[in-house]
């Protein structure tokens, strides 16, 4: 059997592009955008399948591989993907949402815990040797006792809700449509957030949530509120959220992710208020090997090539790792 044709457009392990090769023919995208579009002009039309991370998949990306018939992505969130043309065009698409969901969950609640207690701060404060020359260290909040909202009630932010749910917190969610879940849904992010101690963003990003917490969400929010994001950056208007911190119309944010990363800006960067993670969600030997296993898995199930083979060749090459 000749074996499918696969764009590899992913920075992924160097084991995973072994067992790709061991499975398909594989083609490698050139970095410079240049060379790449050459690239795909000349074998664009034997492509069936695309390996993918960050790499941007738009129209013209498509129109130039009309055999293509299923993408697999390393990330969770699509954004760089033009889903509307993928599924006009019939072609699938796997993510690993279902695989990294309850580590960024983790992430995610451990961030409104650091940033709620103050760890960080209170790490530097232990360190520093001011222990004991100021004494006891200030107040923290109880999330336990917050009523938080989740912005996006999907994989990441059930498997979030599920979590505060044993902390005791009261949780509320905002999103395009209600759920089959008992939690209280809202159609409008300004009145969840002024309804809420936190809000935790878990939403995709998208032309509707570009921006989607600014400066009015954020002052509905207010002076004793707290903000999560492990979204993607650009769901918050950066710049407002800046000048809601420089005006203390914000108790506080943990960011794990940001409009322009890795570029952070400098007001972010002194803010002690602040708790800042570069973009680590998923960040766990475990997760980070699973999403890449399910990228040639999902390949080789479109194309029906057996499991336990990708298994096998697998563990074949981790032992030489
Ligand atoms: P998901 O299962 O597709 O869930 C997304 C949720 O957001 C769905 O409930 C969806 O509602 C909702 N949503 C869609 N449009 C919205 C809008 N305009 N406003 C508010 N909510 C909206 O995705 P997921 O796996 O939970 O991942 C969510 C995002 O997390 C990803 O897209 C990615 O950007 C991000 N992420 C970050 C990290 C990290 O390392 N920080 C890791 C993984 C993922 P409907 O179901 O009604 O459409």
């Amino acid at each position: 059997m000749t074996r499918p044709i696969i764009l590899n457009a992913a920075d992924l392990p160097e084991w995973t592009h072994e067992e790709l090769r061991t499975l398909f023919t594989v083609l490698d995208l050139p970095d410079d955008p240049a060379a790449a579009r050459a690239f795909l002009q000349e074998q664009g039309s034997r492509i069936r399948g695309i390996a993918l991370r960050k790499t941007k998949i738009d129209a013209a990306f498509l129109d130039a591989l009309p055999s293509l018939e299923i993408i697999s992505s390393y990330s969770a969130g699509l954004d760089n993907v033009d889903i509307g043309a993928v599924r006009a065009r019939g072609v699938s698409i796997e993510n690993t949402s279902h695989i990294l969901a309850e580590d960024v969950a983790n992430a995610a609640v451990g961030l409104a815990l650091a940033l709620t207690r103050d760890f960080v701060n209170a790490d530097a404060f232990v360190r520093s040797g001011q222990w004991p020359v100021q004494g006891q260290y200030r107040l923290g909040r109880s999330i336990s006792r917050m009523k938080i909202g989740i912005v996006g009630l999907g994989t990441i932010g059930s498997a979030i809700a599920k979590r505060l749910h044993a902390f005791g917190s009261q949780v509320a969610y905002f999103g395009p449509s209600r759920k089959a879940v008992e939690l209280p849904w809202y159609d409008d992010v300004t009145r969840l957030a002024h309804d809420s101690d936190m809000l935790i963003l878990t939403c995709p990003l998208s032309p509707a949530t570009h921006h989607l917490v600014n400066a009015d969400v954020i002052r509905a929010l207010g002076p004793d509120g707290f903000l999560v994001n492990i979204a993607r950056g650009p769901v918050v208007d950066e710049r407002a959220l800046v000048a809601a911190l420089a005006a203390d119309g914000l108790a506080g944010a943990a960011l794990d992710v940001f409009e322009h990363e890795p570029e952070v800006p400098e007001a972010l960067l002194r803010d002690r208020r602040l708790v800042l993670t570069p973009h680590i969600g998923s960040g766990t030997q475990e997760t980070r090997h699973a999403m890449a296993e399910h990228v040639v898995d999902a390949l080789a199930r479109h194309f029906g090539i057996d499991g336990p083979r990708t298994r096998a060749t697998r563990a074949a090459s981790l032992q030489t790792t």
